[in-house]
């Protein structure tokens, strides 16, 4: 019979080999992977989630008619000269707004690699679900003959296979100009303000929707130190819920950017103590 310390032991042994030892035997280290493991069981299962996102695209969607009733109506703050007379469009941004990658952020935790790691095998494989509520905004606003843009910082290499996940789903998606634009794509940085200003040259812009700060303002501007930067939800409370929506992400992000001072440390040590530090009590 094996004595109380042995049993301790074993019991031990058995949660680090369920920890560190993935099912083809190589060691592992997920511990920093884990750290993001009930924010995306939030966006994974929870009613909450869900909710929000329903709830923020109703409300986007109950203010088309004013958005298009008022000619001076303008969401991008890249928008200038006379655009009254333009036809009108919305921008969205993809991951989190349109496509929800969250089966890619379930699968970096089990396998302990951090992004990029697996990202654009997922992105190929075209299988990303909704998020809820995009697709009968979108079915609205495509009635109303609004054109819709995809903004989004994926590279050039997933646009094929981001073109048929958003056509599989069903989502407004017109081929007669390119609606599609890709980071690293005719030059274009991951800063969105030179294709929010190309879509404003030929459209009235009249909503954004995002998960990110940097879909509504210029790149500079959102990376602010952590102190300040939720000033910036302030300046431009007049736009939240009327012009700009933003989707709920609590998985990835500028936010955790600002965390470290927008520059990723090297190591996960240094990621956790930062983390860590961050807290206020
Ligand atoms: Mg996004």
């Amino acid at each position: 019979m094996k004595s109380l310390n042995q049993l301790h032991l074993c019991a031990a042994l058995s949660i680090l080999m369920a920890h560190y030892i993935n099912s083809s035997e190589t060691v592992i280290d997920r511990s920093l992977q884990e750290q993001t493991m009930l924010s995306v069981l939030y966006a994974q299962s929870s009613t909450e989630y869900a909710a929000n996102s329903i709830q923020t695209y109703a409300n986007a969607s109950m203010l088309l008619d004013d958005a298009i009733a008022d000619k001076n109506w303008s969401a991008a703050l890249e928008q200038s000269g006379e655009y009254s007379s333009k036809p009108m469009a919305i921008i969205l941004d993809v991951d989190e707004t349109v496509l929800d990658n969250v089966a890619f952020q379930a699968r970096s935790i089990l396998s302990g690699l951090s992004y990029p790691n697996g990202w654009i095998e997922w992105g190929l494989e075209a299988t990303a679900k909704p998020v809820p509520g995009v697709s009968s905004f979108l079915e609205n606003a495509s009635d109303k003959g609004i054109k819709i843009f995809y903004v989004t910082n994926r590279v050039a290499e997933l646009e094929e296979a981001t073109r048929t996940n958003i056509k599989n789903l069903g989502l407004p998606f017109d081929d007669d100009r390119d609606v599609l634009l890709m980071r690293d794509e005719n030059g274009w940085t991951s800063d969105k303000v030179s294709r929010r200003a190309l879509v404003a040259e030929d459209y009235r812009i009249l909503m954004l929707v995002g998960d990110q700060l940097t879909d509504f303002i210029p790149l500079e501007e959102a990376a602010t130190d952590i102190n300040s930067r939720r000033d910036l939800a302030e300046k431009y409370s007049d736009m939240w819920g009327k012009k700009w929506f933003m989707l709920t992400n609590p998985m990835y992000g500028k936010w955790e950017g600002a965390i470290y001072g927008n520059k990723y440390p090297d190591t996960k040590e240094e990621i956790m103590e930062m983390r860590l530090n961050a807290l206020k009590p």
